[in-house]
């Protein structure tokens, strides 16, 4: 059940595929040394082993649970919380000013995983907290700022989104809370919401003193539909003159979702207004609400894709050191009477763990680079290089998002049957995990709208511009790799092309066909691309570990194992490629029968 973060494979993934030595160049970035960066992992690495890993069964088991009108969580989580709000974690990636430490994304990515890895449902608080903070960093007003940030940052409060309402789920226009505009010399110039939120995470808990809620709702003015939503701060316990947390706002927790997994994550059915209405202050414009929900779900949505990551991982590690204790059969060809052995022998078993971690490396490599793509975005000094890095990190988001999450479920699955009926029962953990990954491919917008956002909006919007530019330099890696072998890589640079020339098919179908049937193949489009780009970052990582390998001639067998991982990754992944096009190009299959024929 223990968990040992892959500190060494992070800093590789960290350096040879995010570049952190070429984002700790950008202005604002330069205290990202390599010192920092192994200070940082190395630390990080300790606090999700000790303390969050083994929190994670009994937190399950206990869920948190909702007690005369108030959440409690699961022993453990409170002094864990009060650890990670000491050691600073919450405030990274954030902005100085605001107490953060201004470090690049991609520094706070691994770090994540790592919570996420130790405990799932414990680190969707911070998770949620990290959104809350992108939106006042840039929508909110200096007021807000200078009230909330500081204390979000730190962590000493938390934050929360609220989106989902019982009729509006993926299609947020359907959303019915008000918000009205009111006066109140205690709070200036306000709003008062009512309505029901469900399915919020961290609604309501006992971590942190205080909750500020992003709420989604409607002013009397705003029209129907998606353009009419406005955006709230609305917190827990409303602030006192000194800033801290005054009385009690009109927020009731109705009740917690019983849930598949994340057991000890509190998802809360929350009541607004019930009385007179609960204060809440605009964040930005009237009517743009949703508009700036959008700026910050790149960030959330590239945390929920590295959910994925990070359970993959831990059910890696559980199925492997399962693996070499449970003994069972003799080896193949011996003797009947031959010594039995521990089932990671077995030829199928060793498959089955080599295609978790290849997998696991595959989705890490595609979620670090992204985030190293957000930071350029962000900070690169020239302005094209700037746009460009961020075409690149709008077209992964919904990849890392969704191809991630729906592989994590694989890799979680593949991890109980690696266990045999000891996974399927309770006892061993291998079973939480899959509950837990479950839940990453519906919340932060269902893997099917990540596809339609995908097709419909990120390859429609420049009519395939993006893609076009991100094949042509996975061309010139397979090139690169094909003319030297000693990486592996004639074999990958043949699967990576087969890959390649698949996509290009996909992409030159897609920007030309009408919507419904690129909807219809958006899925299998998006399972395309996410397999093509994480095997061209894992050819890049084959080069990388050829070069590292001839130069100083030590890790030795980490760069070995590095190559291989890059070549399991071509035979077992990226030659299943084109085997996605079919089904692409047939959108009208999907189509034939009518709504009423399934
Ligand atoms: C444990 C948990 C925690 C959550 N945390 C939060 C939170 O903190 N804050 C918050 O606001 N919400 C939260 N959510 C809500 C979550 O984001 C929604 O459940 C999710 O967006 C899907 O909405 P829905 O459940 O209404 O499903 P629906 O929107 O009803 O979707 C049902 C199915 O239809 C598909 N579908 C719907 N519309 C389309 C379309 N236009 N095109 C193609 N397919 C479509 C979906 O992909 C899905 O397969 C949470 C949910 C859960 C279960």
């Amino acid at each position: 059940m223990s968990y040992t973060a892959p500190v060494a494979e992070m800093r590789f993934v960290l350096e040879e595929v995010a570049e952190v030595d070429r984002l700790a160049t950008l202005p604002g970035y330069e205290a990202a040394s390599p010192d920092l960066v192994d200070a940082i992992l190395e630390e990080a690495a300790r606090l999700a082993g000790n303390e969050l890993a083994p929190l994670n069964q009994p937190a399950d088991r206990a869920g948190s649970v909702l007690e005369n009108g108030v959440v409690r969580t699961p022993p453990g989580f409170r002094e864990a919380y009060a650890r990670y709000v000491e050691g600073g974690w919450n405030g990274l990636a954030f902005d100085p000013e605001y107490g953060g430490q201004g470090l690049p994304l991609a520094l706070a990515i691994p770090v994540a995983e790592m919570w996420n890895s130790a405990c799932m449902s414990f680190a969707l608080c911070p998770l949620l907290t990290v959104g809350a903070v992108e939106l006042l960093q840039a929508h909110g007003s200096d007021e807000q700022k200078r009230r909330y940030l500081g204390k979000l940052v730190s962590g000493e409060w938390t934050g929360t989104m609220n989106l989902t309402e019982p009729q509006a789920g993926s299609d947020l226009g359907a959303m019915r809370s008000r918000a009205v505009p009111a006066h109140d010399p205690r709070w200036g110039e306000h709003y008062r919401i009512t309505g029901q939120k469900i399915f919020i995470t961290y609604g309501d808990h006992d971590l942190a003193p205080n909750i500020v809620h992003m709420v989604l709702a409607r002013t009397p003015e705003g029209s129907p539909g998606s353009r009419g939503i406005s955006l709230f701060l609305v917190p827990k316990l409303l602030p006192d003159d000194a800033g801290g947390a005054g009385s009690r706002n009109d927020i009731r927790t109705l009740s917690l979702e019983h849930k598949l997994g994340i057991h000890a994550s509190p998802t809360c059915v929350l009541a607004y207004g019930e009385d007179e209405g609960a204060v809440g202050w605009r964040i930005g414009e009237e009517n743009r609400g949703l508009e700036y929900m959008f700026t910050m779900m790149n960030a959330a949505r590239l945390n929920v894709g590295l959910q994925g990551v990070a359970i993959a991982e831990r059910a890696y590690q559980q199925a492997r050191d399962f693996a070499r204790i449970r003994v069972q059969g003799r080896p193949l060809g011996a003797a009947a009477n031959a010594e039995a052995l521990s089932i990671i022998h077995h030829p199928d078993v060793r498959r089955m763990l080599l295609w978790m971690r290849t997998a696991t490396e595959a989705m890490r490599a595609l979620a670090y680079y992204t985030a190293g793509m957000i930071d350029q975005g962000r900070r690169h000094p020239e302005p094209a290089a700037r746009r460009a890095a961020e075409r690149r990190a709008d077209l992964l988001i919904p990849v890392v998002k969704a191809w991630c999450t729906d592989l994590g479920v694989a890799v979680a699955s593949t991890g109980i049957q690696v266990h045999g009926g000891m996974g399927y029962v309770e006892e061993t953990g291998a079973a939480q995990h899959l509950r837990d990954a479950r839940i990453a491919p519906i919340y932060e917008g269902t893997n099917g709208i990540q596809a339609n956002d995908l097709v419909g909006r990120k390859l429609a919007r420049d009519r395939g511009e993006a893609a076009a530019a991100l094949v042509a330099e996975m061309r010139a890696t397979a090139s690169t790799l094909g003319a030297d072998d000693r990486a592996g890589g004639a074999s990958i640079t043949r699967q990576l092309e087969g890959g390649l020339g698949a996509l290009e098919t996909a992409n030159s179908f897609l920007v030309e066909a009408e919507p419904a049937l690129a909807a219809a193949g958006s899925a299998p489009y998006l399972q395309l691309l996410g397999t093509v780009c994480a095997g061209w970052l894992m050819a890049r990582m084959a080069i990388s570990a050829q070069r590292r390998g001839a130069a100083n001639g030590s890790d030795t067998a980490f760069l070995a194992a590095k190559r291989a991982t890059a070549r399991f990754y071509a035979e077992h992944f990226l030659a299943l490629a084109p085997g996605y096009l079919p089904a692409i190009l047939g959108g009208g299959t999907v189509l034939e029968l009518d709504p009423d024929q399934l």
